[in-house]
This record gives structure tokens, sequence and C-alpha cells, in this order.
């Protein structure tokens, strides 16, 4: 079973969080502020925090990780995730930071018994990714902002299997065009 928060990012520009639990321990999708003068912060408590095994960041985007501090605040000690280019992107650099490499592309990377997860390129910006995550027994999706046709950044799908997913988070990312989120899916 999966308890799914929305956090921030629905129905509003930016603030993009989603916390995802199952049996007790909780991973963490993106964590952004908003697009407006306040950068609100997404409805992320101390009680989340305490029970985040990993972070996941899709790319380097205010609306995306403008939100990290919070996590540094109230104590996370666990790993943040993120492609290398998203972490030259910051502007702030934070200790559990773990990088994957382009080579890695495509494979299972395995953090725990309990967790894996594969990423590939979401078109969006420079060193965007989703993510499909394995947490416990489900199978998650993460698009981040994903772009179907970007001009000049590749997009990628992860690879199909007989197990389909139990959760996936849409959104698309498109500056220049507007694209349903429908078409997209
Ligand atoms: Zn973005």
């Amino acid at each position: 079973m999966l308890n799914v928060e929305i956090l921030g990012g629905v129905g509003e520009y930016g603030r993009n969080c989603f916390y995802v639990e199952t049996e007790g321990r909780a991973i963490l999708l993106d964590c952004g502020v908003m697009n407006n003068h306040e950068k609100t912060s997404p409805d992320l408590t101390e009680a989340h925090v305490a029970k985040l095994d990993a972070v996941f960041i899709s790319h380097s985007h205010i609306d995306h990780v403008g939100a990290l501090p919070l996590l540094e605040q109230w104590g996370y000690n666990g790993q943040l995730f993120m492609s290398k280019m998203t972490a030259q992107q910051l502007k702030h650099t934070y200790e559990n930071i773990t990088i994957f490499q382009p080579e890695s592309m495509g494979n299972w990377l395995t953090i725990s018994d309990n967790l894996s997860f594969q990423w590939g390129f979401s078109g969006h910006v420079i060193g965007s990714v989703w993510y499909k995550i394995r947490f416990l027994e489900e199978v998650i999706f993460f698009s981040g902002d994903y772009v179907v046709d970007s001009y000049l950044l590749k997009a990628t799908l992860p690879t199909e299997d007989d197990r389909g997913y139990d959760l996936a988070f849409i959104d698309s990312g498109h500056i220049e065009k507007r694209i349903k989120n429908v078409e997209v899916l």
C-alpha cells in the first residue's frame, strides 16, 4: 500500500514535492519552491523528513530544488540523488548529494535491499532525468518535467517489463510549446 502526499506542484506553478510512503518508510521526489515573490515552500514537515530513506531530484530548476535547505534544517542525513550535471548547476552544495554518472543510464542502481532505481534523460534541461524506482514491493515512475520532442536534448524512456507500475507522476516541461499532459502520456 502506498501513501502519497502531494506537498506542492499540482494545480500551481512551482514547489514540486511528492512524498511517497509505504510500510512506514518514505521517499521524496523533488523539493522545490513556488515561482512567486515569497518563494513559498512545499508543505513538507519535520515528521515527513524523519521518515525519509532517500530523496530524488529531477533537475536543477528552483521549483524542483529550491526547498532543499528545509531538509538540511530538519536534519535529513539520508542520500540526495541527482545527476552529475544537476549537481553542478546547484547554487548551494549539500553534504549528502549522491551523483550518478551518465554511463549508469538505464542500469538498476541499488541503494539498499528495499530501494533501487533506474534513470534516463527527460529532455527538459541539461542533466534533467526521470526515475523508475523500486521501493519495497512498489514500482514508481517520476517524470520530472518530461519533454517528449525536445529540439536539443534527448529524452529516453525506461525499458519495458511485465511488472508495470503502481504509481506514476507524469509532468511535462515544455517551455516553448503547449503540449497537453495527455499527449505526453
Ligand atoms: Zn524545469
